[in-house]
């Protein structure tokens, strides 16, 4: 008989937390014939959605399967409540049950393969106790990358030199973290830029906690060592005999994308190679309205080929009574829509991303950098424009347009506005063959693909790594 391990999957309670853990349990089931377990939580105001539901379907089976946690309650939180602080919250409120289910699976190994792993999302590290509890060896998926896992190991000595100041974005000097770019205080995870936060005590205990190792014999990243290679290896000998740095990335979506007819899909078919911006700010990102109304004219004036993703704008205009169901894009500037028909398509909400990204005549992508969106932009070789949001992107868009050199990125006026002529500009150059700042951000891009396809090819860095972690588990049954 094969030697094979079960493991258990706790992602964290959103969307894009999940994408990576089921292409990385879907990898470990078919190249290394693991049984794997995921239990899914949930708030009553937020159920697994359908997306979540139609991706964890799309995992093989019969070595797959998924248990749904019974939902939390958030009915005493206030209703202005951060969504970070909700998605660990929905992890927190879980934990009985995360401990029944693992319990009900370690006194069912006679039918199943030993359950040897936890594997927990990182902002699901509260269960990290429950597995310790009953001696179940855990590993943190960090499904972002090295520097901002670099950026949660210092955040103890972060917080000693900023000490004095309350907000990060304060911080005289950059912050220099091993192996990675210079960032300023600003940029680092947004999640930690106030200081007097409950939020940010949340992390900085999970930041100690993780350079404490305790309960943790690894940390699996979504990344590769040719992007990264200082912030890896920074890591690597730092946190050398305390727990293990499993660089497997890049892990993108693979499965779980309706099959059904999309309108943008039909439309990129009629034009021409390389020819369509792609503009999206993820699973979640908003604009404000006077930034969305900029982004439009900046898109019909650059005179390129569009996709945009549109969102209602996250603050409400003077006029918003003029938005009405019946008029769902209400907020885009009079007239948009005629003047660039067949020129740009505007999608509402969500369109099937990886697809767009694979599809001949996606050209460029306008992205708000999450990780996710990033390293889907490397694997179909699509050079970017980096404009980012919030969490860690703004770290992610100095290793983009700094290190990395695939991304241009525009610059924002005072108030933090990005201009039409500046977003114009910017489609521009990265879009137009003639341009030289454009053509060297598409050269690299394209040198960055191969290298995506390398660390995934059958002697690549990070198969290799992944074999190693998949070879750990095994062993662990015997022992
Ligand atoms: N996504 C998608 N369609 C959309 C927006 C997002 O399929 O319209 C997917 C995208 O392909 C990626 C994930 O949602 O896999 C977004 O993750 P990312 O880390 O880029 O950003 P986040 O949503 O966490 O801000």
């Amino acid at each position: 008989m094969k030697q094979t391990a079960h493991i258990a999957i706790l992602p964290g309670a959103a969307i894009s937390h999940l994408i990576p853990f089921v292409e990385l349990a879907r990898r470990l089931v078919l190249h290394h014939d693991l049984h794997v377990t995921f239990l899914i939580p949930s708030s009553n105001d937020h159920p697994p959605s359908d997306a979540a539901k139609s991706l964890l379907e799309s995992l093989p089976k019969p070595n797959t399967r998924t248990i749904f946690l019974p939902p939390v309650s958030f009915d005493d939180l206030p209703t202005a409540t951060a969504s970070t602080a909700k998605i660990a919250l929905t992890v927190s409120r879980s934990l009985p049950s995360i401990h029944h289910v693992l319990k009900l699976m370690l006194d069912s190994n006679t039918t199943t393969p030993p359950l040897v792993a936890f594997f927990a999302d990182s902002f699901a590290i509260d269960a990290l106790d429950v597995a310790k509890g009953l001696g179940i060896s855990s590993y943190v998926f960090f499904s972002v990358n090295a520097i901002s896992l670099s950026m949660f190991f210092h955040l103890p000595k972060i917080d000693e030199i900023a000490a004095s100041y309350d907000f990060l974005k304060d911080l005289p000097d950059p912050v220099q973290l091993p192996g990675c770019p210079p960032f300023h205080g600003g940029d680092l995870f947004s999640g930690v830029q106030d200081r007097r936060g409950v939020i940010y005590k949340k992390f900085l205990q999970f930041s100690k906690r993780l350079v404490s190792g305790e309960g943790i014999s690894g940390i699996v990243v979504n990344s590769f060592v040719d992007i990264e290679s200082e912030a890896i290896k920074a890591l690597q000998e730092e946190k050398t005999g305390k727990l293990t740095i499993y660089p497997v990335g890049p892990i993108v979506q693979t499965g779980g994308q309706h099959d059904e007819e999309w309108e943008c899909l039909t439309w990129l078919d009629k034009q021409p190679r390389g020819s369509v911006l792609y503009v999206s700010f993820g699973s979640g990102g908003t604009l404000s309205y006077d930034q969305m109304t900029e982004l439009a004219f900046g898109l019909e004036t650059s005179g390129q080929r569009f996709i945009c993703v549109v969102r209602k704008p996250n603050t409400q205009p003077p006029n918003a009574t003029c938005l009405s169901p019946l008029e769902p894009l209400g907020f885009l500037p009079n007239g948009f829509l005629e003047r660039t028909k067949g020129r740009g398509l505007v999608v509402p909400d969500w369109a099937p991303q990886v697809r767009v990204l694979g599809h001949g005549s996606t050209g460029g992508f306008l992205s708000h950098c999450g990780w996710s969106s990033t390293l889907e932009s490397f694997v179909n070789g699509v050079p970017l424009i980096a404009w980012p949001l919030f969490a860690e992107q703004k770290m992610n868009a100095v290793l983009l347009v700094e290190s990395l050199e695939v991304a241009l990125r525009p610059k924002a006026d005072e108030d933090g506005l990005i201009q039409r002529e500046e977003i114009a500009k910017v489609v521009k150059a990265l879009m137009d063959d003639s341009n030289e700042e454009g053509r060297m951000v598409r050269d690299r891009m394209k040198d960055l693909k191969d290298s995506a396809v390398k660390a995934l090819g059958e002697d690549g860095s990070s198969t290799r790594t992944l074999f190693e972690l998949a070879s750990t588990l095994k062993t662990m049954v015997a022992n």
